[in-house]
C-alpha cells in the first residue's frame, strides 16, 4: 500500500516507516521537522516538509502520491507542558489532526491509523488495562488524544472512514542495528534520561517519587519495544479494508516494571552504576499503568519480539552509546 506517514521523522514514526518498507509497502513521509529528524528517513523515501494542519498542501500530497492510507504520529507529548500550555496541545493534537482528517475525507482516503495513548485512561480503576475500561484522562495531553478517538467514531460513521487507534504504553528501545532511535529535545523519558546520565550529560537521575503504593515505592510502567509497536500498525491495515471499521487496541507487553527495575536493567546491560537522587513525585504521574494486550495479540496475529526489559534496554543502549548527541552525533 501507499501510506502517508505523518510525523514519520519522529521516534515511533521513523521506525514504522522502516518497517513499512521492509514489509513491501510504499511509505511517503510528511513531517514539519519541529521534533522530527530528516536523517531518520532514508533518502529513497519521498519526504515532504509540511505541517499536518496545512489543508491545501496535505490534500495535494494525498492526490499527487495516490495515497491509500494514513498513519498519524505527529503530536506534542510532554504531559507537564500540556498542563502549562494546553492550547498548544489542543491546536496541534486536536485542531491540526481534524485538518488532516478533513483532507482525507475531501480526497477520499479512508484508512487511518492513529497514535493514541494509555494516558487516555488516567488513573485506571483496575489493572491490567483492557480496552473497555473507562477513559478519564488526568492531563490535557491525554484529553487531546481522547478527543480525537471520540471524533474518529463520528467521522467514521458519517464518511465511511476506517480507523484503528492504538493506545501506546511506554515506547522504548531502538532499531536492532542501532542506526535510528529516540532523540527528543528536551528529553524527559526515563530510559534515555538514564543513558544521558551514564554519558555524563546529567549529574544524576532524579527518581520522581518513592512513596507510591507499589512494591518498591516507584511508579510501574509497561515498556514496549518501538519495533513491536510498529509491527502492530502494519498488520492492522488488513482489517481496515471494510468501510467504517473502528478499532481500538492497547499496545503494551503487559509486564509492569518499576523505575528501580529499569535502573537495574540498565546497570546489568551496561555494567555501569547509575547515580540517582530521590525527589518528589512528578505531577500527573499515575502510580501504575500496564496493558492487557490480549485483544491486539488475538485479533492482529501480533507477537512480541522483545518480551523482557533487558533486551529492550540493550537496543536503546546500542543507539545512545553510538549517538550520544542523537542525530547530531
Ligand atoms: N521518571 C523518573 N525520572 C525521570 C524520568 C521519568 O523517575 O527523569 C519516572 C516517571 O515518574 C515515570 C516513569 O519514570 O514513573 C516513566 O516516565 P516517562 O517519562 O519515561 O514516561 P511516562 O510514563 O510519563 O509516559
Amino acid at each position: 500500500m501507499k501510506i502517508l506517514v505523518v510525523g514519520g521523522a519522529g521516534y515511533i514514526g521513523s521506525h514504522c516507516v522502516r518497517q513499512l518498507k521492509e514489509a513491501g509497502h510504499d511509505p511517503v513521509v510528511l513531517d514539519n521537522l519541529v521534533f522530527g529528524h530528516r536523517q531518520a528517513i532514508a533518502n529513497s523515501i519521498p519526504f515532504y516538509e509540511a505541517d499536518l494542519g496545512d489543508l491545501t498542501t496535505v490534500r495535494e500530497i494525498l492526490k499527487r502520491e495516490a495515497i491509500e492510507g494514513v498513519m498519524h504520529f505527529a503530536a506534542f507529548a510532554y504531559v507537564g507542558e500540556s498542563v502549562e500550555n494546553p492550547l498548544k496541545y489542543y491546536h496541534n493534537n486536536v485542531s491540526a489532526t481534524y485538518k488532516l482528517l478533513q483532507a482525507m475525507v475531501d480526497v477520499g482516503v479512508n484508512q487511518f491509523v492513529f497514535s493514541s495513548t494509555c494516558a487516555t485512561f488516567g488513573n485506571p480503576s483496575t489493572l491490567p488495562i483492557t480496552e473497555d475500561l473507562p477513559q478519564a484522562p488526568i492531563n490535557p495531553y491525554g484529553q487531546t488524544k481522547l478527543d480525537v478517538e471520540q471524533a474518529l467514531k463520528n467521522i467514521s460513521h458519517a464518511h465511511g472512514l476506517s480507523f484503528a487507534a492504538f493506545r501506546y504504553f511506554n515506547a522504548a528501545g531502538a532499531a536492532a542495528d542501532g542506526t535510528i532511535g529516540e532523540a527528543h529535545d528536551p528529553e524527559t523519558h526515563l530510559i534515555p534520561v538514564i543513558f544521558q546520565t551514564l554519558l555524563g550529560q546529567r549529574d544524576h537521575l532524579k527518581i520522581f517519587g518513592t512513596d507510591y503504593p507499589t512494591p518498591d515505592g516507584t511508579c510501574l510502567r509497561d515498556y514496549i519495544h518501538v519495533d513491536d509497536l510498529s509491527r502492530a500498525h502494519i498488520s492492522v491495515f488488513d482489517k481496515l479494508k471494510h468501510p467504517a471499521t473502528g478499532l481500538f487496541y492497547n499496545l503494551g507487553v503487559g509486564k509492569p516494571y518499576s523505575v528501580r527495575d529499569v535502573i537495574n536493567a540498565v546497570e546489568t546491560v551496561t555494567g555501569k552504576t547509575v547515580p540517582v537522587v530521590e525527589t518528589n513525585r512528578r505531577p500527573g504521574d499515575p502510580p501504575s499503568l500496564y496493558a492487557d494486550n490480549t485483544k491486539a495479540t488475538s485479533e492482529l496475529g501480533w507477537t512480541l519480539q522483545y518480551k523482557d526489559l533487558e533486551s529492550i534496554v540493550e537496543t536503546a543502549w546500542r543507539w545512545h552509546s553510538t549517538h550520544p548527541n542523537g542525530y547530531a552525533s
